[in-house]
């Protein structure tokens, strides 16, 4: 079987010493696609470094909402303009993050729709990280729509979002924290959700699948998600993962970026 890993973040510092293993590692299971995720001016740049040094890397670039303070859209576009762009498949991770800062939503708000905007000047899609900001989210994506494919990383289901997510054909990443025990709620959501829009992440170095959970994360647990989500489909392991992998070749349009 083959794996597309859609979120990851190996310019981390954390991987600096083994990264070549850890990569090896994870080609070793069969994944053969990782999207590197900017979530600053600095971490975007890094993703175009490692979407240049490795054939199957491609980079997102963005501002992350924790990092509103520091960085802009119009450095991401700079990023854009100034580097590489023939990898750049998609503009994130973008959106809310109200976990610890709450008092700065409008700030948030105002960052993420620049950034929407920039998406759809690039005519690329947006990696949407939502933190406890489910409405916010909700209410900023009906007020300004990702003309080019919208996906949410990370995915927490709740009604809403599963319903908002099937009406606008919007994309659902779910990564480690289905294996996780307490949250067995989610196998009632990934049966709604239609397997044409999900795809799979590990959001290395976060989120690691149980048994690992607690340790650095990479992307050769990719096929532990995979089969979580699988026996949640109530599928074959393999029509799963083919189909995920298919999703996320359409929904970055790989093909087209491989052309350039
Ligand atoms: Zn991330």
């Amino acid at each position: 079987m083959k794996y597309f890993e859609t979120h990851t973040h190996y310019n981390d510092d954390v991987y600096k010493d083994n990264l070549d293993d850890i990569l090896k590692e994870a080609r070793d299971v069969g994944v053969d696609k990782f999207i590197n995720v900017g979530y600053n001016k600095e971490a975007s740049i890094e993703s175009i470094k490692l979407a240049t040094k490795y054939d199957d890397f491609f980079a997102a670039i963005g501002v992350h909402p924790s990092d509103v303070d520091k960085d802009t859209a119009q450095d991401i576009y700079d990023v854009y303009n100034q580097n590489d762009n023939k990898k750049i498949v998609a503009v994130g991770e973008i959106g809310f993050d109200f976990a610890f800062v709450k008092d700065n939503k409008e700030k948030q708000k105002r960052l993420f729709i620049e950034q929407i905007e920039l998406a759809n000047t690039l005519k690329l899609p947006i990696l949407i990280h939502s933190r406890d900001a489910s409405l916010e989210t909700y209410n900023t994506l009906k007020e300004k729509k990702a003309e080019y494919g919208t996906l949410f990383h990370c995915f927490q289901p709740s009604d809403d979002l599963v319903r908002l997510a099937i009406q606008n054909g919007y994309f659902v990443a779910f990564g480690g924290n289905i294996t996780f025990k307490r949250n067995a709620s989610f196998k009632n959501y990934i049966e709604k959700m239609p397997i044409e829009q999900i795809v799979i992440e590990t959001d290395s170095p976060y989120l690691s699948p149980e048994p690992y959970r607690g340790t650095t994360n990479n992307s050769s647990r990719l096929p532990i998600i995979c089969k979580k989500l699988a026996e949640y489909k109530n599928m074959d392991e393999e029509y799963v993962a083919d189909t995920v992998y298919n999703n996320s070749m359409k929904f970055f349009k790989i093909n087209n970026h491989l052309e350039m």
